[in-house]
This record gives structure tokens, C-alpha cells and sequence, in this order.
């Protein structure tokens, strides 16, 4: 078995400001996302916060990355755009990208979709219904017709993302908004898995569900073969052609 090789970007920002967060994460986010893909044979997991050098996505790193996470919401504007080049660039080679929550308004997202990507909201605790939308799909294996997240921030349409290429999960909340919650695109050679579960003051990264959702969306957006393939951006002018031309 091949070894998925993640990295798991959270800003870091609310845990260390605010105490509710750090209640329910007490050693962030991205710790209690990698404690259990670390429990994957298959999954070896490193994390990056904003605050270390280069917020911890160099090139040696992000080469060596099949699958880069991302948790972000009070700081998007605070990561370098030049990091943000450095992403998008391994995205088109291969490398697979899972944009969760908050991580819709990151500057990697809006730039990889080319759309604003805003979408309405209320924190209210309200419960949500995550319905499989495309049941053969891998990223909902192991879940059943629809599950619940008993408290959650609410995210509604209209979602301002092109559309899907895969629609997996639509949501339905209380208070009776609709969301697009489990969308694919293709960027490039990238994969990437927008999906939307995980509030920072909630204990929704805890449930079962949630965490196969996002070991499922690891396992589909690692590309092992072809992750480590650079240099797109080169274009030869191939003047010498494969066989004689005649006109
Ligand atoms: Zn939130």
C-alpha cells in the first residue's frame, strides 16, 4: 500500500485568541484533524500553521505533499500571496487540495475557482441534514442516505462557486437554507474537495462521519503516481517534429 502523504494547513489564530475555541480544540484545529487521519495505514500526516516561516508551505514541503488540507477564517488575508502562487502551482501539477468550512473565502480557493465564492450564513446551533448526492461516489463511502450534525453554523445558497464537476452532499439546515456542502473540481492535474462541515467552536471535527468524509476526500484527491510530476508551466516551441511533414 502506498503511503498518502497530507499536509494539514490551519491558521491557528482563533484557539490562541478565543477560550470557546480553545474548549472545544485545545490544541487546534489542525491536531484534531490529523489525530485521526494519523489512525489511517495509509495516511502520514504533517501540519502547517500561518505563523511559521513561509506559514510552513515550502516548496521542500509542498513537494513532498499528495494532499494538502486547509483550515482557515479570521487570517485568509494575512497569507503571503506569494505562498498562495506556490499552492496553485503544485494544485495544476497534481497535487490534491480539501478546502474545508471557512476555508470558501481563502485566497487558494477564490483563485482557484475565479469566482467570489461568498455564500450567507447564521450562527444559530441549528441542525443540519448532509444528503448524498452521488451515493458510487468515493468520498461517500461508508455513509448512509444522509447524516445529521445535531449543531452547526449555517452556510446557504447561493453559493457563488462554478459549478461542480461532482456534487457529492446538499445540505438542509433547520431553518430551512440549502447548501451545496460536498463539491469537486479539477484544476490542472489537482483534484480538489470543497466540504463544508467544521465550525470552530463546535465539536463537529470529533464526529464519525465527518472524519470518514474527510479520510475518504484524501484518499480520492491523492494522486500517488503523479504528484511529483513539475514543470507544467514549461511550453516548448518544438520545432523538430516526431515525423516528416509534407504539404
Ligand atoms: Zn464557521
Amino acid at each position: 500500500m502506498s503511503t498518502i502523504r497530507a499536509t494539514l494547513y490551519n491558521e491557528f489564530v482563533h484557539e490562541r485568541k478565543h477560550e470557546s475555541v480553545r474548549n472545544v480544540y485545545p490544541d487546534g484545529i489542525h491536531q484534531a484533524i490529523a489525530a485521526f487521519l494519523r489512525q489511517q495505514p495509509d495516511i502520514e500526516v504533517q501540519t502547517a500553521t500561518l505563523d511559521q516561516p513561509e506559514h510552513g508551505l515550502t516548496d521542500e514541503v509542498l513537494a513532498k505533499t499528495d494532499v494538502l488540507l486547509w483550515w482557515g477564517h479570521m487570517a485568509h488575508d494575512d497569507v503571503q500571496d506569494a505562498i498562495v502562487e506556490r499552492v496553485h502551482l503544485r494544485v495544476l501539477e497534481g497535487m490534491g487540495l480539501i478546502v474545508l468550512h471557512s476555508g470558501h473565502y481563502s485566497k487558494i480557493f477564490k483563485r482557484l475557482m475565479g469566482t467570489n465564492c461568498g455564500l450567507v450564513w447564521r450562527e444559530a446551533n441549528e441542525k443540519e441534514r448532509l444528503w448524498v448526492a452521488n451515493p458510487n461516489h468515493p468520498i461517500a463511502d461508508g455513509i448512509d442516505r444522509f447524516f445529521e450534525i445535531p449543531q452547526t453554523e449555517m452556510y446557504g445558497e447561493y453559493f457563488d462557486i462554478p459549478t461542480p464537476d461532482e456534487l457529492i452532499f446538499i445540505s438542509w439546515f433547520e431553518g430551512g437554507n440549502v447548501f451545496r456542502s460536498g463539491c469537486t473540481w479539477r484544476r490542472g492535474r489537482g483534484r480538489i474537495f470543497y466540504f463544508r462541515p467544521g465550525h470552530e467552536t463546535l465539536p463537529i471535527y470529533y464526529q464519525p462521519e465527518v472524519q470518514r468524509v474527510i479520510i475518504n476526500g484524501v484518499r480520492w484527491a491523492a494522486q500517488l503516481s503523479n504528484t511529483t510530476v513539475t514543470g507544467i508551466t514549461n511550453t516548448p516551441n518544438v520545432i523538430e517534429p516526431l515525423e516528416p511533414i509534407t504539404r
